[in-house]
């Protein structure tokens, strides 16, 4: 048993839990980050969106990025199945701000460089330890959790709050039966690397491509440095898995179905194994109870075609450290407190989710849009660089149901659990 009691335990040191850790060890916190695995450590997502500079800066890291050297993006662009490219969206034609240039980044650096950050600001992250579970007292407040290092030996370790960012393994929403599948993103990706594959010239070097396949699939096409190509493949599982089981002969098969992306992998060479995950859009129905908050994927997990996902889990890092210092201020990490921010990343989280279901309708198209509605076109910048968390995206909206239609808002995830943890169903 650690007899220490912390303000702040985390569970998991992707960029949610150590952006958590840093900001508030930075503030004088006693924060434990517990960590399954041994650092540095394989992990997908790659491609970041400018927004993310605002929260690397505030943890003094947006100068390190270019140091480390990772591949810089300027652009996203969008690839029809017969290779049509479209105008690149270039970050700082829009905004011309250091956020403008933004990464490429291989995770198990980038997440490194976060864990080295919270620890010098104080935290202490320890690596190889899996919490197993919540701890709740007799009125069901989360008071601390149960780990196990790895030796099997198991300890119980009590704090002030736990944070959740244990990524999609999602400890508390799993087990508390709280995450609910998006009712229509349901898509699985299956993904690789290349060595050598085709770069385009000049800016557009480190640019993230969008390359579109049949019954609205696309692949990922994310340039790396080291002459290293991240591609993947999205799309339904009845799609890819329609006549072949290995995930090398679909992957072989799709490359066929989209003609920029078949001349770009022609001179490269294709290098490790293949991944394949269910990424299915998820949202826990609470974003906290008492003694515990959720941030990142532990508390939603929203498709990655527009690179949302590292944002969300720096953003929603930062906005817990906030909340979190708040609540040890006033003495109280009751549910309550943290209602402010389910809501602010439900409303942004909500935008996002928008401008991705319409990615999946048929008749829905950027070009489409951007013509129709040319004035339009730095809104919708404004949405794909991460400016979510400003009320100005209504008219985006509703040019947008013109065209076809949108999601209804998910009716949780902004809520708070103030009955215990325990009583829930298990
Ligand atoms: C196929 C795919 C492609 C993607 N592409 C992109 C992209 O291009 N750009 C982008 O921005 N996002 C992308 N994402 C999303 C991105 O990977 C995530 O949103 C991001 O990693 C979330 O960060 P996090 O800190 O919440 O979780 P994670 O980064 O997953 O970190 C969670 C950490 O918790 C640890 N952990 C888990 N369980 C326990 C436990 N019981 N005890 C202790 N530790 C634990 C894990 O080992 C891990 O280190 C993609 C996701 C998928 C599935």
């Amino acid at each position: 048993m650690d007899s220490t009691n912390w303000d702040a335990i985390i569970i998991g040191a992707g960029p949610a839990g150590t952006t958590t850790a840093a900001l508030l060890a930075e503030k004088g916190r006693k924060v434990l980050v517990l960590e399954k695995e041994k650092f540095p450590r394989y992990h997908v997502g790659e491609s970041m969106m400018p927004f993310c500079w605002y929260t690397l800066n505030k943890l003094g890291l947006a100068g390190k990025m270019d140091e480390i050297g990772f591949q810089q993006k300027h652009s996203v662009q969008f690839v029809t199945t017969d290779g049509h490219v479209s105008r690149p969206f270039y970050f700082f034609q829009h905004d011309d701000h250091p956020s403008a240039v933004t990464w490429q980044v291989e995770r198990q650096v980038f997440d490194q460089m976060l864990v080295e950050k919270a620890r010098e600001n104080g935290a202490e992250v320890r690596e190889q330890q899996k919490v197993l579970e919540t701890l709740t007292d007799e009125s069901g407040r989360v008071v601390g959790v149960l780990v196990e290092d790895a030796s099997g030996e198991r300890s119980e370790i009590h704090g002030e709050i736990v944070v959740d960012a244990s990524g999609r393994d999602c400890v508390v929403a799993g087990k508390n039966r709280w995450r609910n599948r998006d009712p229509e993103l349901n898509k699985i990706a299956i993904w690789t690397y290349y060595e050598g594959a085709m770069r385009d010239p000049g800016l557009d070097a480190g640019s993230t491509t969008v390359a579109y396949i049949p019954e609205k699939g696309w692949f990922w096409y994310i340039p790396m440095k080291d002459n290293r190509v991240s591609v993947g493949i999205v799309a339904d599982r009845d799609y890819l898995y329609r006549d072949a089981r290995e995930l090398s002969e679909i992957f072989a098969r799709e490359i066929g179905e989209n003609a920029w992306i078949k001349k770009h992998l022609e001179t490269g060479e294709q290098v490790g194994e293949f991944w394949v995950t269910g990424e299915y859009s998820y949202r826990s129905n609470y974003c906290a109870a008492d003694g515990v908050l959720l941030v990142g994927d532990a508390f939603a997990f929203l498709d990655p075609v527009f690179s949302s996902g590292v944002f969300l889990a720096l953003k929603s890092g930062e906005l817990a450290a906030e909340a979190i210092d708040k609540a040890l201020q006033n003495c109280d990490t009751s549910a309550s407190q943290f209602e402010d921010y389910g809501r602010d990343i439900c409303v942004a989280m909500e935008r996002m989710r928008k401008v991705v279901y319409a990615f999946y309708q048929e008749e829905f198209s950027f070009g489409k849009l951007v013509k129709m509605h040319p004035e339009l076109r730095p809104t919708l910048t404004d949405l794909l660089i991460g400016d979510i968390f400003v009320d100005k995206f209504d008219e985006l909206f509703e040019a947008i149901s013109e065209i076809c239609e949108l999601p209804v808002e998910l009716p949780y995830g902004h809520r708070v659990k103030e009955a215990a943890v325990a009583e829930l169903p298990s």
